[in-house]
């Protein structure tokens, strides 16, 4: 070999040398990052983690939390509103009814047509629309004539057919907002959620704002009553089965109410004079304890949104908020690694990831995850490898699986609260579990959290036979119920008129 030959053998040398040990350097670096990525999963599950005994601790918390709501007026952060529920529909009513709801991210209309008995309920002309996002931050003048508006062309849209023809219509207005009632048919908005921005609201009170709107527009409606939508979900699910006693929403927000004893309500003792019982709107959204895993992540969307240090529970496990969680845990990893390529602008957007994008990459079961790399695309994230992808449903399965075993042990506390969770101690020689849980309780729930994310179904119903145990989770019975803020307003109107 000359010396030509050799200096180019050894510069060939050289060069692999170098290019293996830039290879080797790469994946050395990769590694690194796949462990960092790996490192903040690892810290999601840590932070985001829900053993039972913890739960048990969210459970005694929402107990205590409602006893002091109901002991006095600013005793808890669970605000415990009166509704003025007395009574709930019991299936004998007749007549037809309108309701009008108005959620976080939806509003309805329909129509109820009833017959008299349980099996003769006929819901007509469900309207379903999102409302439009820049009535959020408009004027109350605005909103009102927006929805009157609408209940205007709904009752145009009706034939001759309609029972209603020539009589007062009389309407529900379902508002899933808290609102200091005075009545059932009257109250004021004590502060907009889920980022509904009405200052001059604030106050007011709803039901006459939207009777007003509509004798402006001349329509012949009566607004009969103004329900928190959990009371609505309460009312169908009585109407159904007289052993509904509690009802929760799962929606944009969320919220529970329950039927509780009026002597029970001690700081408005003195205002009601009825024994019995009333429908207590929790306003559990606002419910907070050390108990709850709170992670770095919740810290900063609570920081950045427009009520911070409110509603924390709500932000856990709401369809508003679980998207938002997703994103900034993906967003962390991005930052701290290059496993999602180039940074994406959108990525840093808040709530640019919605929750029921969270469900469809949680629910994807192709063996590619398409869903997931769709969704990832649209939020400027190119193609990504599969283990990525799979990282990406491991933190959704993570966040859910936090809210459903929350949004359990809240379920469970309330069922503490009124004796129905088989707990409490010994009277005369016979466990009190066992007088309590003779008794079949049925739990309300609904909302498009609850109702479209299976995976969220599972982990709520799961976290609660854990909670309570098998034998007495046989007693508690929970029921869909699909519209159940809506129709079952109308039929609180009607059970008032019959
Ligand atoms: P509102 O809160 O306006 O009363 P819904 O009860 O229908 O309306 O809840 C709508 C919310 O439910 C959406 O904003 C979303 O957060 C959540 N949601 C709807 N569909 C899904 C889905 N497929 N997966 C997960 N969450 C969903
Ligand atoms: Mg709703």
């Amino acid at each position: 070999m000359g010396k030509v030959a050799v200096a180019f053998a050894a510069a060939a040398v050289v060069a692999a040398c170098s290019v293996a040990a830039v290879m080797v350097r790469r994946r050395v670096k990769s590694r690194r990052k796949w462990r960092t990525v790996v490192e903040i999963l690892k810290e999601l599950e840590e932070g985001c983690d829900t053993p039972v005994g913890r739960l048990r601790q969210v459970v005694d918390a929402m107990a205590v939390e409602m006893h002091a709501g109901l002991a006095s007026e600013g005793g808890s952060k669970l605000k415990m509103l009166l509704t003025f529920v007395h009574e709930l529909p019991k299936g004998t009513e007749k007549g037809t009814y309108y309701a009008l709801h108005l959620g976080g991210t939806y509003f309805r209309i329909l129509r109820v047509l009833l017959g008299g008995e349980r099996s003769y309920l006929d819901v007509q002309d469900v309207e379903r629309h999102p409302i439009p996002s820049h009535l959020m931050n408009s004027t109350s003048e605005v909103l009102f004539n927006f929805l009157a508006f609408s209940l205007e062309r709904f009752i145009e849209k009706e034939g001759d057919g309609s029972s209603s023809q020539g009589v007062k219509r009389e309407l529900a207005f379902t508002f899933s907002f808290p609102v200091k009632h005075s009545s059932i048919s009257s109250g004021v908005l004590i502060k907009w959620t889920k980022g509904f921005e009405i200052s001059e609201m604030v106050g007011k009170d709803i039901a006459e704002c939207l009777q007003v709107a509509l004798n402006r527009r001349g329509l012949d409606m009566h607004v009969a009553v103004l329900v928190n939508d959990t009371v609505g979900a309460l009312s169908l699910g009585y109407y159904h089965d007289p052993d509904t006693v509690v009802a929760v929403v799962f929606g944009t927000g969320s919220n529970a109410c329950y039927l509780e004893r009026t002597d029970a309500m001690i700081k408005s003792q003195g205002l009601l004079t009825t024994s019995g019982s009333m429908v207590v709107n929790m306003e559990w959204g606002n419910f907070w304890s050390s108990h709850l895993p709170r992670t770095s992540y919740d810290i900063d969307l609570d920081a950045e949104s427009s009520n911070s240090n409110e509603m924390g529970f709500e932000k856990m496990l709401s369809g508003m908020y679980l998207g938002d969680i997703v994103r900034r845990v993906i967003l962390r990893m991005s930052q701290e690694s290059d496993i999602f390529g180039p940074s994406s602008s959108l990525l840093s957007e808040p709530y640019a990831l919605r929750t029921n994008s969270v469900s469809a990459m949680h629910e994807d079961d192709t063996p590619e995850l398409q869903e997931v790399t769709r969704i990832l695309k649209d939020l400027g994230v190119s193609e990504v490898p599969l283990k990525v992808r799979k990282l990406v449903v491991k933190v959704c399965d993570v966040v859910t699986r936090r809210a459903g075993r929350l949004a359990a042990a809240g379920i469970a506390g309330i069922l503490k609260k009124i004796g129905r969770d088989g707990s409490g101690g010994i009277t005369s020689g016979r466990s009190r579990s066992e007088i309590q849980m003779q008794k079949r309780t049925v739990v309300a729930v609904e909302g498009g959290l609850y109702m479209n994310y299976s995976m969220f179904r599972e982990y709520m119903e799961e976290a609660l036979v854990e909670i309570l145990g098998e034998e007495v989770s046989q007693y508690v019975v929970v029921k869909a119920m699909e519209d159940g803020s809506s129709i079952g307003s109308a039929l609180l109107v009607a059970s008032l008129q019959s």
